[in-house]
This record gives C-alpha cells, structure tokens and sequence, in this order.
C-alpha cells in the first residue's frame, strides 16, 4: 500500500541505515603482506574475471565472499586514499576508515617479518575502534613459520591465526574466527519457483482500455470468478498465455468490474491499483492516447514506480490517433513521462488488436532488469572507473569520497553506496544513469542510498 511505502516517509536525501547488507568484513594491514593473496584465496573462483566489464581494470575494491553458510562483503582497503603522508600514517588511515565502514577487520601481518612500527599504529586504531579484529599471521606456509605467528601475540589484538595466503594453509580455521564474530546473514528467502508464471498487474485510470485489453488477450467468453461488489479483497487471477507462454494476470476480477459508476470510484482504483501492484512483479501501466495525458495517468506510474515493480507502458487507442494528435503527445510524453524514460513503451489498440503481441518482448526486458544482480566485484570495478573520470564535487570544502558499494537486493534493484561525505542529488543521479546505461535495468526502478562514514 502506498501508505507503507518507506520512500514516502524515508530521509529524503538518500541517506539509509535501513537496508538490509551483508556484514562488510575490511582487510587491513601494511603494502606486502599478502593482503591481496589473502582476499583471493577467500573469494576463490567466485567472482571470476571473465565477467568483467570491457575496459575495466583489474582493480578493484570490493567482493562478495562466503564462508559455510556466513556470507559478507569483503572489502580490501589498500586503494583507499586517506590524505595523509608516511607508510605508518597512509597505513592507520586506512584502517581508521575501515573501521569505520565495516562490521569486522580482518588484520593482516606478515609473520616473517615481526610487528613493524606501522602494524602497531594500525593495531592502536583498532582497539580505538572497538570493532571486532580477526589476526592473521600470514606467510606461515610451513610449521617453521608457527613460532613467528605466536610472537604477534604482542600486538594485543588476542590470538594470531597463523595462514598462508599462498598455499591456503589455515585459512578455515581464520574464516570460521571471521564468520563467528560479524552480524549473521539473514536467513534468505526460499528462491520463487522458476518456472512459475510471472505476475502482471494491469493498472491506469478508469476508461484507458484496460478490460478491453484483457478481453482482446484472454478472450471475453472467460468465465470469471466475481468479487463481493463493493469490496477491493476478493482479487481473482487469471492465468493468461501470452506470445506462448502462461502469465498472471492480477485481480482480473477488478479490472473488468465496472466502479466508475460509483460514489469514491477514484478512491477504489487506488486502493485496487496498489493491492494489485503489492502482487505483481511488473505493471503495464495503460494509457488512452486519444485523450490528453491527465494527471490520474501520472499518477498510476509514480505510484507503480513506489512500488518497485518493473514497468511498462502501453499505449492504448493508437487507431484513434490523427498526426496532429501524435505531435502532441510526444510532447506530452516528453514532458511528463520524463522521469520514466527508461520503460519500454508499446503502441497498441486492444480495439484492433495493434501490436498486442509486441507486450511480451516489454514485459521480458523489463523484468529482466528489475531481476539483474551485478557481483560486489563487478561493481565496484566500474564504479572505481566512473569516480576516477568523473570524481563527486567537493562540498563544503571537502570532496567525498566512495568505499565501495554493494547491491543489498534485486527486484527491484537496489545499491548501498559506503561514502565519506554526502553526495549531492545530482551525483547520485549521474551514477544512477550510467549504471542504467552500462549494466541495462531497462523497465525497472532502481534505488540507490548512501551510507556516510564520515
Ligand atoms: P477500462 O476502464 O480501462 O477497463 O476501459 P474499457 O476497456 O472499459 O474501455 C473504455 C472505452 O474505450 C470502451 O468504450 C472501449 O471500447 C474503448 N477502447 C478500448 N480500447 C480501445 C482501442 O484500442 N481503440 C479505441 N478506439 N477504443 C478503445
């Protein structure tokens, strides 16, 4: 219900404390003890290279990662900049941020070498933190090595898990010390049944076709369950086959039902419409071209796009349309639709039956995009290209910077960006669209917030 929905209510700013994200494990430690190996022996074959973007580099920041049922988002923290100069200062900088971004740190030592000066300074933030810290004692390959490990004791961040990056010799035992102290994962949703119809709400104002569209689909001679009159709860679905494959089709009982006629119709369309919507997985959104766009049209999409669902619009009565009518409503579409410019848009007449058909292709696209989860690693690989060509304005004096970012969730997609400092609307707007343009997301709505860690 529209009621619900946290967008109304939420920051308006785009800051979120709220969503759900894995629990962001940071790996800390000086240049060349192995944190690199060590993240990549953790990750293995997960987030494999060949999925890269064209032209992205290697190098990146962030990865999804998983250890038993325990996963988290491992973030390496060596291409952070932190403003200060020194090895030992560069060193604490970076820990003081990942301190600040992560729900554990993973404190990487080389046992070969001994505690350094730059160890202890990262160790004296850490404890400063208050942050869980994992030690490992890296370079142990053999058990000639096992001695140098029980000497960082002496760092005082408990006991050193002595590994090997290189061979992975002891890194289960380190994983399972990881996983026993960040946030535990919730339990993810059984998946939906794959092969289960996907769920289409048929949805605009009263007039627009809709029960024309639905009959031109699902034949009229359909014998349809009816809802009590006057009531919004008995929604009957249909299953409907549509370009050779079965669909859903929400609450058909309502969409051939005829309220217009009563008292506070408009009032039942909403209240149908978001009912519908909080079962659909996508919305066409149908729209009389025969008329000037109203407002009520407006509305329909802004309260389908609160929803999340993936969209698409379809409109309807193309065979009413003159040339001096479709010159309009291009600038109508133009003008009004703007902030929907990335829905498929389909030209139809249920009257006719027009290019019907050509819904199926839309319906696929959009809930395509509204499905695409992109890998932490993926992620942040572009995303480190995008901030080096076109870095986020300094505000206040001080330029923001991005640590990384994690899809919390598909369906519709969602991003949580780890900042710095506050990035501006427009910003937020610019990474949105390149992220539409690189990555599709065709017919969804994606939401992207920011966590600052300032
Ligand atoms: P609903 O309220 O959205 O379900 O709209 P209806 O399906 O009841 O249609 C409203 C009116 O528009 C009816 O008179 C339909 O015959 C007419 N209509 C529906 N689709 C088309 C179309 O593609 N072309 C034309 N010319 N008329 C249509």
């Amino acid at each position: 219900m529209a009621e619900n929905n946290p967008d109304l209510h939420g920051p308006p700013d785009g800051v979120d404390e709220e969503t759900e994200v894995k629990p962001v494990v940071a790996v800390v430690g000086r240049p060349n003890v192995g944190k690199s190996s060590l993240v990549n022996r953790i990750i293995g074959r997960r987030e494999a290279v060949v999925e890269d973007v064209p032209g992205v580099t290697r190098d990146r920041v962030a990865y999804d990662a998983s250890w038993q049922s325990q996963e988290f988002t491992l973030v390496d923290t060596g291409g952070w900049e932190t403003g200060v100069s020194g090895l030992a200062g560069v060193v604490a900088g970076q820990a003081e941020f990942a301190a600040r971004a992560a729900d554990a740190i993973l404190f990487v030592v080389d046992a070969t070498v001994g505690t350094t000066d730059a160890d202890e300074a990262v160790a004296r933030v850490l404890r400063r933190s208050g942050k869980p810290v994992v030690l490992a004692a890296n370079k142990v390959d053999g058990e000639l090595q096992e001695a140098d490990a029980l000497a960082l004791w002496n760092l005082g961040m408990g006991e050193p898990f002595p590994v090997s990056a290189l061979h992975g010799r002891g890194t289960g035992d380190m994983l399972d010390a990881v996983a026993a102290v960040v946030p535990q994962t919730p339990e993810r949703e059984e998946d939906e049944d794959e092969d289960a119809p996907r769920r289409i709400a048929l949805v605009g104002r009263p007039n627009v076709g809709k029960s024309s569209l639905l009959n031109r689909i699902a034949g009229e001679d359909r014998v349809v369950v009816d809802a009590t009159a006057g009531t919004t709860r008995d929604a009957v679905d249909e299953i409907v086959e549509l370009g050779g494959k079965p669909w859903t089709f929400i609450d058909t009982a309502g969409i051939r039902r005829r309220f217009r006629a009563l008292q506070g119709a408009d009032y039942y369309a909403t209240v149908r419409t978001s009912q519908a919507l909080d079962r659909a997985e996508v919305a066409v959104v149908l729209m009389d071209v025969s008329e000037p766009l109203a407002e009520q049209d407006i509305r329909v999409v802004e309260q389908v796009v609160e929803s999340g669902r993936a969209l698409v619009l379809a409109f309807n009565k193309w065979d009413t349309l003159d040339d001096e009518r479709r010159y309009y409503l291009e600038k109508e579409i133009d003008r009004q639709l703007s902030r929907v410019s990335w829905a498929p848009r389909v030209n139809i007449s249920a009257s006719t039956g027009r290019h019907v058909e050509r819904l199926v292709p839309a319906l696929e696209t959009s809930l395509a995009g509204w499905d695409t989860r992109i890998s932490t690693g993926r992620l942040n690989g572009w995303l480190k290209e995008l901030v080096a060509a076109t870095p986020p304005p300094v505000r206040g004096g001080k330029q923001p910077k991005i640590l990384f970012a994690t899809q919390a969730a598909a369906r519709p997609p969602q991003f949580v960006l780890f900042t710095t400092g506050f990035l501006e609307d427009n910003y937020r707007r610019f990474i949105e669209r390149r992220l539409r343009e690189d990555f599709g997301f065709h017919g969804s709505p994606i939401k992207l917030t920011m966590r600052i860690r300032e």
